[in-house]
């Protein structure tokens, strides 16, 4: 019954992606065209995505194939261990169970080769050469170079400058997979030059970002765009996560009482949850299932339900979701992966609907778990993963004071290797807390897209 690792046969990992839109009470309201305001058709879609994509954007089958060639590969690192954090729990004294999903065993060091094979894939089998992307953190940039690698594609990846100054060594990553690798903004697209005409110091940010990359892929009929989360087929390849989870708690009898992801586009968050959300939906499962993100960029804590743009430059579609208006601008946390100002559609509506609950924190907690984490349970946390550990701390000690002995789970969704440097601002005390001011998202949110 206590075992450390639960791990799965290389058999035993799905075969098939979960599609909550099979599911859900409520399906989003439909991504719209940025210039027509008009629901967004196929053939707008064709001109950045292979059509096996936009068919799973859109699919309300409940279970979709994993091809064969895609599970090849993602078996170099899959079915993904699942740890009991008997160390944790001990220095917690908790009669909690905690459990984490470790994401990091992938090569790119996150969850997001999960999807950036698949995506690959259906662009190589749709003729498609080359790839244009963005990154913030570099984690999704990297993951996207290494699947490009595999397919014999190109890869170009806009990368926001504040990071490709920070983190030189997600850049070498790219690189070494053969990756074009451009500050951004640049001055290679107009989206990019219009901000630097404006403020030719910008940092760059994921909206200006995803702006190049869109711009980039539409420009040129031999490049699709991709983009590592929020959108629906991104979620549907996560859900292998969850898929996996379920199997191994099983193993040792186990159902969680709650479960954690933290939550920045929303597809690690959502790969974890929808096969519980499924449970709590079809079999009626009071699982509390919790998104944490950092109070520096409260999406679902402090944005709005509305229909907003994906990018700065208005190009990408306009979204129902959970936003901080697209011209937010992120202040410099170091979690660079859950700085978007929108938030996945699929979860926006769970949250909306209440099946899910949200939670904002700010950095110095979020490290301090990452820090008693990794002197616990040896692994170092990705900070965005270490959102989810903080939560999981937070619940385990409630449970100390309660007396009750539940079960929690979490999805760790990347190691921290190439983020020593936020470790090093947290040991010396020189990270800063920061909440960004309710004044700021109003201000912001005055420039939504006023549709019918
Ligand atoms: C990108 C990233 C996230 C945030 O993205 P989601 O789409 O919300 O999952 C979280 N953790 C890690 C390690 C990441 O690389």
């Amino acid at each position: 019954m206590s075992l450390t690792k639960i791990l799965l046969d290389e058999k035993e990992m799905p075969t098939r992606w979960y599609n909550l839109q099979a599911d859900m009470p409520n399906l989003p309201k439909p991504p719209l065209h940025p210039q027509t305001k008009q629901p967004l058709t196929g053939p707008d879609l064709a001109a950045i995505f292979p059509m096996e994509l936009i068919k799973q954007e859109v699919s309300t089958e409940r279970w979709i194939d994993i091809p064969e060639e895609v599970q090849q590969i993602l078996k170099l690192w899959r079915p993904a261990p699942l740890y009991r954090a008997h160390r944790l729990e001990k220095a917690l004294d908790t009669p909690a169970r905690i459990y984490y999903k470790y994401e990091g065993v992938s090569p790119a060091g996150s969850h997001k080769a999960n999807t950036s094979i698949p995506q690959a894939y259906y662009n190589k089998q749709a003729g498609i050469k080359r790839l244009a992307t963005e990154t913030g953190a570099g984690q999704w940039g990297s993951a996207l170079s290494l699947a490009c690698n595999f397919f014999g594609l190109e890869c170009t990846v806009y990368m926001v400058k504040v990071s490709y100054h920070q983190k030189p060594y997600r850049r070498s990553l790219m690189n070494v997979y053969g990756a074009e690798v451009i500050a951004s903004p640049s001055d290679q697209t107009n989206a990019g030059r219009q901000i630097l005409a404006a403020d030719s110091d910008s940092m760059g940010s994921l909206g200006i970002a995803i702006s190049e990359a869109v711009e980039d892929a539409a420009t040129r009929e031999d490049t699709n765009y991709a983009l590592g989360s929020v959108l629906n087929h991104v979620c549907l390849h996560q859900t292998i996560i969850g898929q996996e989870t379920k199997a191994q708690l099983a193993r040792v009898d186990e159902y969680p009482d709650i479960v954690i992801g933290a939550c920045g586009g929303g597809s690690n968050f959502a790969g974890m949850a929808f096969p519980f959300v499924y449970d709590k939906i079809k079999e009626g499962k009071k699982t509390r299932i919790i998104a944490v993100e950092p109070a520096a960029c409260p999406t679902l804590t402090k944005g709005k339900f509305a229909y907003d743009y994906g990018d700065v430059a208005k190009l990408a579609p306009i979204a129902m979701m959970y936003t901080l208006g697209h011209d937010f601008m992120p202040p410099g946390i170091h979690a660079g992966g859950l700085r978007y100002h929108g938030e996945s559609p699929l979860v926006s509506q769970l949250y909306h609907d209440g099946l899910i609950e949200a939670k904002a924190l700010t950095q110095n907690a979020v490290f301090e778990a990452a820090a008693l984490f990794a002197r616990t349970e040896a692994i170092l946390p990705a900070p965005e993963s270490a959102h989810a550990i903080r939560v999981a701390v937070e619940e385990a000690l409630a449970c100390k004071h309660s007396g009750e002995s539940k079960s929690i789970v979490l999805c760790l969704s990347g190691h921290g290797h190439f983020d020593l440097s936020s470790y090093d601002a947290y040991l010396e005390g020189s990270l800063e807390d920061y909440e960004y001011p309710a004044r700021m998202v109003e201000e912001s949110l005055k420039k939504l897209p006023v549709v019918d």
